[in-house]
């Protein structure tokens, strides 16, 4: 909490000076209509005074009205405090989510993470918002409330207050259950959340297998068990409102037997005890409520402790102090002695070393598993070697900004993702200050322009979360297209293994011979005509290069890896492949 209040606190501080204001209005307000009931009992009925009675009637409308203003007013700016707090923590956490590194991504789940932020966030809101209405409206309150008891009775107000020790004693047990159920079900949502979302995006395969009952069932218990956690919380922490009711019944029928007992032996004027009972009832519910406030706090202390555990994870791999910016002149890849692991002992690069030529195509080969898309995420610096070192144009990629590093690069994924937007602006995402021209230029470079013309909207047209209009090969030509406009002198492109129609296929293809044309391309390749035609192979397995050199050299070794390779492919989709070359040359 203390690091929340360090955090925001000093900018709000204006507006919690003017809430806490209204606050004590509200409170003092209360205070004032139980100190003046005295005067009514005494003056007005006791001893008939009744000239005093528009006085005493004019207060009450004005204390009510006073009252009403301010409680209007500390609600309004607590909420504005509370939503914009919300909308910092959000903006926080997810330009924290950015900078963290691929490792930590592999580790969670979208979906439960998106709901676990949503759940924490409202709590931290809930915090501050509690705190402050109940530290300054019911502790000024009770105050305000005590002050008038024992003004009008010393000895009343001690049986009163004898109900405070057992009362925190009660709270303190509650707290520390809650702390643990709390935190429990805060996982137990994100986990249902998760699922649910997950269930969604993949529906498509959920009705081709089937699975509907099967899901169900793993959905319904993670619900009937987020229902047991909050049914759980309510237990726990509705437990203290017997505690509280029982010792508040103790007291004020313990002050009430008193007084009877005085005023019958002593014979008081009734005013004065009438005031200390109102005091008392009315100082009921902030008392309540303040006993109420740890343990509403400890549920927000938990959503805060989880939010401050995501932000306090460290990016990693910041950029090496005095770290310059990349220069790309030819844009020559060298990997020197490579070895890599994801954390764990298995090594899943081994001594790789080769030279990808400047301006020229590198095709990656092997089986499934190989390492093949490590070596190109390695590139990029979504993670960082443990030895040897990877070089461009001569200078180690370790050594230089991560943002000059990957604005040099273009990458081209297996599962083109497109995002939330615009046909357009999921293309400019290559390049924010393309100009609409260079984008268009790009599209029709890509072969993506003609169905986008075709689309009612054109460039315009509004792609869903996974681009659900288009089709597999439009959504690889669009990526194609982003990857034009970045116009960057590397290019890393992972091939799609998944079919495509004929035309489709051809028409990718000749998109990514452009792609590729001048620039310094590594790629994993899964079809055989980008093999044969690229300037230099290199055969993995199991993390290590068992092969290197063009396509003539590699099939001249009949026991190498690539020449099996290239036999299990089948002589088949090599005839396509030389017809293709054929009508291309004839073309
Ligand atoms: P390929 O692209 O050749 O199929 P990968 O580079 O994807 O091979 O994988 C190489 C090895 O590294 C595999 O054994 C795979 O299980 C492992 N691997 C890939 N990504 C991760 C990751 N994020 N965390 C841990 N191991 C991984």
């Amino acid at each position: 909490m203390r690091r929340i209040l360090a955090e925001n606190g000093r900018e709000y501080l204006p507006q919690y000076a003017l809430a806490t204001l209204c606050l004590v209005a509200v409170a003092a307000t209360t205070a004032f209509s139980a100190w003046i009931m005295r005067d009514i009992i005494d003056e007005i009925f006791y001893r008939e005074n009744y000239e005093l009675v528009p006085y005493i009637c004019g207060a009450i409308v004005a204390a009510f009205a006073i009252r009403g203003i301010a409680s209007y007013g500390q609600a309004v700016i607590l909420a504005r405090i509370g939503n914009n707090l919300v909308a910092r923590y959000q903006r926080r956490l997810f330009d924290h989510l950015m900078r963290l590194g691929l490792d930590f991504y592999s580790s969670a789940r979208s979906g439960q993470l998106a709901a676990q932020i949503s759940q924490n966030v409202t709590g931290i809101r809930d915090m501050l918002s509690i705190t402050l209405t109940s530290i300054a409206r019911d502790l000024v309150s009770l105050i305000g409330l005590v002050a008038v008891m024992v003004m009008q009775d010393p000895l009343l107000s001690v049986i009163g207050l004898l109900i405070g020790p057992p009362l925190v004693y009660a709270v303190n047990y509650l707290m520390r259950r809650l702390r643990r159920v709390t935190r429990e079900s805060v996982e137990v949502n994100s986990h249902l959340f998760g699922a649910m979302q997950e269930t969604v995006q993949g529906i498509a395969i959920v009705k081709a297998f089937t699975m509907e009952e099967q899901l169900s069932k793993k959905l319904s218990e993670l619900v009937a068990s987020a229902e047991n956690r909050a049914n759980k919380i309510a237990r726990v922490s509705e437990r203290l409102t017997p505690i509280t009711e029982m010792l508040a019944g103790l007291a004020i029928a313990g002050v009430i037997g008193y007084a009877a007992y005085r005023a019958a032996s002593a014979g008081q004027s009734p005013g004065s005890v009438f005031a200390f009972i109102t005091a008392l009832l009315l100082a009921y519910d902030p008392a309540r409520r303040l006993a109420r406030v740890q343990v509403n706090l400890e549920r927000s202390l938990v959503n805060a402790r989880m939010i401050y555990e995501l932000l306090d994870q460290e990016p990693p791999q910041r950029d090496a102090p005095g770290a310059k910016e990349l220069v790309v002149g030819a844009g020559g890849i060298v990997f020197r002695g490579v070895c890599f692991s994801y954390g764990s002992d298995k090594r899943v690069l081994d001594d790789v070393s080769f030279e990808a030529e400047p301006g020229g195509v590198t095709a990656i080969v092997g089986s499934s598993g190989a390492g093949k898309s490590t070596l190109v995420a390695l590139v990029q610096r979504f993670y960082d070697v443990d030895s040897g070192r990877i070089e461009i144009d001569g200078q180690d990629i370790a050594d230089v900004t991560k943002s000059s590093l990957r604005a040099r690069i273009a990458y081209v994924s297996q599962h083109p993702y497109l995002f939330e937007g615009t046909i357009r602006d999921n293309i400019r995402y290559g390049r924010p200050d393309a100009s609409d021209e260079e984008i268009e230029t790009a599209a029709r470079l890509a072969n993506a322009d003609d169905f986008i013309r075709e689309s009612a909207f054109g460039y315009e047209a509004l792609v869903g979360e996974n681009g659900i209009t288009l089709s597999g090969g439009q959504r690889q030509r669009l990526s194609i297209a982003r990857a034009i406009v970045r116009n960057a002198p590397i290019l890393l492109l992972d091939e799609a293994t998944s079919a495509l129609d004929n035309e489709s296929e051809a028409r990718v293809q000749d998109a990514l011979d452009t792609v590729m044309k001048g620039r310094t391309t590594i790629v994993i390749a899964h079809r055989l005509s980008t093999v044969v035609n690229a300037d230099k192979i290199v055969v993995m397995e199991e993390g290590r290069v068992v092969e290197q050199g063009t396509h003539r050299a590699l099939i001249a070794d009949p026991a190498g890896l690539y020449a099996r390779f290239h036999r299990l492919q089948g002589e088949r989709s090599l005839e396509i492949v030389d017809d293709q070359l054929l009508k291309e040359k004839s073309a």
